[in-house]
């Protein structure tokens, strides 16, 4: 293989540059405490929920105590009570003999009083533009209108609750629907009289006498918002994003409904603490308002997680758990899928993480899919080892995140402190008692992608550990599930029993070999007793990036100081003339590197053998390989405006590599605004180019393109995006971007085609470059793909001769709004390719782009 000379430089460069932004702190003192607030669980806890008392009569099979145990649950959460108050209070009070504190919940949509027998919802309702109740999901699915908050009576409802929940013996609360009029502005609400004089006196404190005229407001004293929106020809139930009129009213509008939600919030919780005469804990259901919003007047979050956006290890750590650490509030989450494996990988990557997950059991998964009740044959393995080793998760916090597509900013990109190889994706997270530094360490090392990790190899820098003192090493795993000995432990609180623990050699060791995990597994490192008599087994580190290229970068370390590091290639035992290491070396075929540290008197370490397997490389096909040049028919790759557009120019015309170009439709947008142009960078996805859609008003399409390519035949269709928005991408409707019937939406988050209702997951990470993939086979078969994988195949979507519009538009938009990305590539074709060349095309552009899906070296 010739020597890659370009890339060799790339990778060494920033080696010496970035390893001096790291501070070389021992993990103890990395970690830093993520406080447990008022009601939070702490790191240990089984939280459970059963939604309402169960059994809830007796056809019901579901036993909400049983279950609870069987789980091994410490609380109960999330509970809504039956009105019923002997019911009730036995039910909380047997959950309360068993030790658990007991989670009520509030909400949006209370019945008019807790305990009447027939349940009705009259009484502070939000209403429309001209009075009407509104019709949102919710009401239309269970007939529970959401209460207003800038209604008084709301409050004394609110209170009602409260009053009767803290008698049954309600230690904390859930507040679901915490938007509260934040989310009824979609369904043209809340108008009534209290949100319009409030409205008005919002408007004299953050508005001009200037402003007001602009925006054709007289006289402030007479207006009334709803009469200004319907006089304009608004429909009385429009969303907020069809208002018309000024587009700073609905801004304010909508910044005044937050306002007042959270006022009403912020009082009540003042008033339940009066009623209690203590401090209630507080917890709410949102995650990115939670983040922004709603932390300000609750204690923790706990909410509903959907698996195709934010069920991603470095999602959830990103944009989840360390903006939640940075507020210092805890987070506990539902996650909202009936998929066991995937479900199995979200608990341990949450727990490793430091946040919480409520048992699968009794969750709600959509308005007309079936609750799902997950079993202890598919969890309680992970629970019970939750509790089999509380003492090393109580007081430990993150203190380095690794792996599974994670940059964790602390430390050195080229030189992490610690590295796993597996044949599969794994999230390496380190945790330690902030400030004990002789405290074990433990790394949670969880299945990102794939629960079967296979084989894993953990590398690390052992001075982060106890000051270079030799360790002690066990790695602890679930055990199988077996019903008898999970009984035995419940009975018993004495869950040692229910995780495998397995002591491995120690000593001065800087690599570690361990079983693949099936998702979890926890390896603890403590300091040995005694100190290292010869020099450290040298640590053998490969650069990540080359692990997707034809030559792996590799590099050796040896923690004591003043040693030389030895090493062979060919899996003999390094000799003191063994070739001396001074620089990272290539391997450019499966080797076995042998190596061993000597000090100035010739006395060896440990050495160390460590073996890089080279995979043989995926196929490539170019998009327009002449296998697929016939049913290539339209390949935009923004690479082609690179040769006539300078960085941040205007993307008018977008002219393709194949079929027709891509120019600013001439509708305007549903905004009423005129389409703009998107904008061109050369260096936007992973430093190849793209085209920036701001998600305002950049709008490109090609003319009738999806009836006369995709309608009424098979295609399958490539996208290259970068995004943090799940809703990003192209649909085949109107070249506006808005939607149409039947449907053809392409997004990175969903693939719809005709029914939005029976969407296929894509998934792709937010925020990350990826490639996605949209098929259909002409009769009745749609599935889609991202990250190099299958991710939804369903044959309940017949062939439509027609889309809604029939043009290709990007973005698409999706709820009446623009949203924001980049594209790099649009490859369509009217054939549907089989899996050999969807992976060809996938891996040639992963490649281009730098997209890791499938590591070369493993
Ligand atoms: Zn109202």
């Amino acid at each position: 293989m010739k020597p890659n000379l370009t890339l060799l430089t790339a990778l060494l460069l920033p080696v010496a540059l970035a390893s001096a932004a790291d501070s070389g702190a021992p993990f103890a003192q990395m970690a830093r405490p993520w406080p447990r607030t008022n009601g939070a669980p702490k790191a240990s806890d089984v939280c459970f929920s059963t939604r309402w008392p169960r059994p809830m009569n007796p056809a019901d099979k579901w036993n909400a105590f049983q279950a609870a145990r069987e789980f091994h649950a410490t609380r109960l959460d999330w509970l809504y009570l039956s009105g019923q108050p002997d019911r009730d209070k036995a039910f909380v009070a047997k959950f309360k003999a068993a030790g658990f504190p007991v989670g009520g919940t509030l909400n949006c949509q209370l019945a008019d009083s807790p305990t009447a027998a027939k349940r009705t919802y009259t009484m502070a309702r939000t209403v429309d533009m001209k009075g009407e109740p509104l019709k949102d999901p919710w009401t239309k699915s269970w007939g529970m209108r959401f209460c207003c908050p800038n209604n008084p009576d709301y409050a004394k409802l609110y209170l009602d609750h409260a009053r009767y929940a803290l008698e049954i013996g309600v230690d904390h609360f859930q507040m679901d629907g915490v938007q509260l009029n934040d989310i009824m502005l979609h369904y043209g609400g809340c108008f009534c009289a209290h949100c319009v004089n409030g409205f008005r006196e919002y408007l004299a404190k953050h508005s001009t006498h200037g402003q007001r005229t602009t925006w054709g407001i007289g006289d402030l004293a007479a207006f009334d918002y709803a009469h200004f929106l319907l006089g304009l020809g608004t429909a009385a139930d429009a969303a907020s994003s069809a208002w018309k009129g000024p587009r700073e009213l609905r801004e304010l509008f909508r910044a005044f409904q937050i306002e007042s939600g959270l006022g009403f919030l912020r009082d009540m919780h003042r008033e339940i603490d009066r009623i209690a005469g203590r401090k209630v804990g507080y917890s709410c259901n949102a995650t990115e308002e939670f983040l922004v919003e709603y932390h300000k007047v609750h204690d923790f979050a706990l909410n509903e997680t959907y698996p195709a956006t934010e069920g991603d290890p470095a999602f959830l750590y990103e944009r989840r758990l360390k903006p939640a650490h940075e507020l210092s509030k805890p987070f506990l989450m539902t996650f909202v899928s009936t998929d066991v494996p995937h479900n199995r990988r979200f608990i341990a990557s949450a727990y490793a993480l430091g946040a919480n997950v409520i048992v699968p059991w009794d969750v709600f998964t959509g308005f007309t899919s079936p609750r799902f009740f997950g079993t202890p044959e598919q969890f309680s393995d992970l629970f019970g080892f939750i509790r089999a080793n509380a003492a090393l998760l109580d007081g430990y916090e993150d203190a380095g995140v690794f792996g599974a597509g994670i940059r964790d900013p602390r430390f050195s990109e080229h030189e992490p402190p610690l590295q796993v190889y597996a044949a599969s994706d794994v999230l390496a997270v380190v945790r330690a008692k902030p400030g004990q530094a002789d405290a074990p360490v433990v790394i949670h090392l969880v299945g990102a992608k794939s629960n079967q990790t296979g084989p894993m190899r953990v590398t690390f820098d052992p001075q982060r550990f106890f000051g270079g003192r030799p360790l002690k090493l066990r790695f602890l795993v679930p055990a199988a599930y077996d019903a008898v000995a999970h009984e035995k432990a419940e009975a018993s609180r004495d869950f040692a029993p229910l995780t495998t623990a397995t002591e491995l050699p120690g000593g001065p060791v800087s690599v570690v070999q361990l079983p693949g995990v099936d998702p979890w597994g926890i390896l603890v490192i403590e300091p040995a007793a005694e100190r290292a008599a010869t020099p450290w087994q040298p640590a053998v580190w490969c650069d990540e990036k080359s692990r997707f290229s034809e030559s792996l970068q590799v590099r050796l370390g040896c923690p004591t100081p003043d040693t030389q590091i030895r090493y062979t290639l060919d899996g003999s035992e390094p000799a003191k003339t063994a070739t001396l290491y001074q620089k990272p070396f290539r391997l450019d075929g499966s080797t076995i590197v042998t190596a061993k540290a000597f000090d100035a008197r010739g006395v060896a370490g440990p050495s160390v053998s460590v073996r890089f397997e080279r995979g043989s490389a995926r196929p490539r096909l170019a998009p327009d390989a002449d296998a697929l040049q016939a049913n290539l028919k339209l390949w935009l790759s923004a690479g082609t405006l690179a040769t006539t557009l300078k960085d941040g120019a205007p993307v008018s015309n977008w002219p393709a590599v194949v079929g027709p170009a891509a120019t600013i439709p001439t509708a305007k947008l549903l905004t009423g605004a005129t389409p703009a142009a998107p904008a061109f960078g050369a260096t936007l996805i992973n430093g190849q180019p793209g085209v920036r859609f701001d998600g305002v008003d950049d709008q490109l399409a090609v003319a009738g393109f999806a009836n006369a390519c995709l309608a009424g035949k098979p295609f399958t269709v490539f996208l290259v995006t970068q995004s943090d928005d799940t809703q990003f991408g192209v649909c085949g409707n109107a070249a506006n971007g808005s939607g149409g019937i039947p449907r053809l939406y392409l997004t990175r988050g969903t693939f719809s085609y005709d029914r939005i209702a029976d969407s296929a997951a894509v998934g792709a990470r937010p925020g990350a470059a990826a490639v996605t993939v949209y098929r259909h086979d002409g009769i009745k078969t749609a599935s889609a793909r991202s990250g190099g994988r299958a991710t939804e195949n369903r044959d309940d979507l017949p062939v439509v001769r027609q889309f809604g519009g029939g043009d290709l538009a990007m973005p698409f938009w999706a709820g009446n709004n623009s949203h924001a990305g980049i594209l790099g590539e649009i490859i369509v074709y009217d054939r549907h390719l089989d899996v050999a060349e969807l992976e060809a095309i996938e891996e040639d552009l992963a490649q281009r782009y730098g997209i890791g899906d499938h590591p070369r070296w493993q």
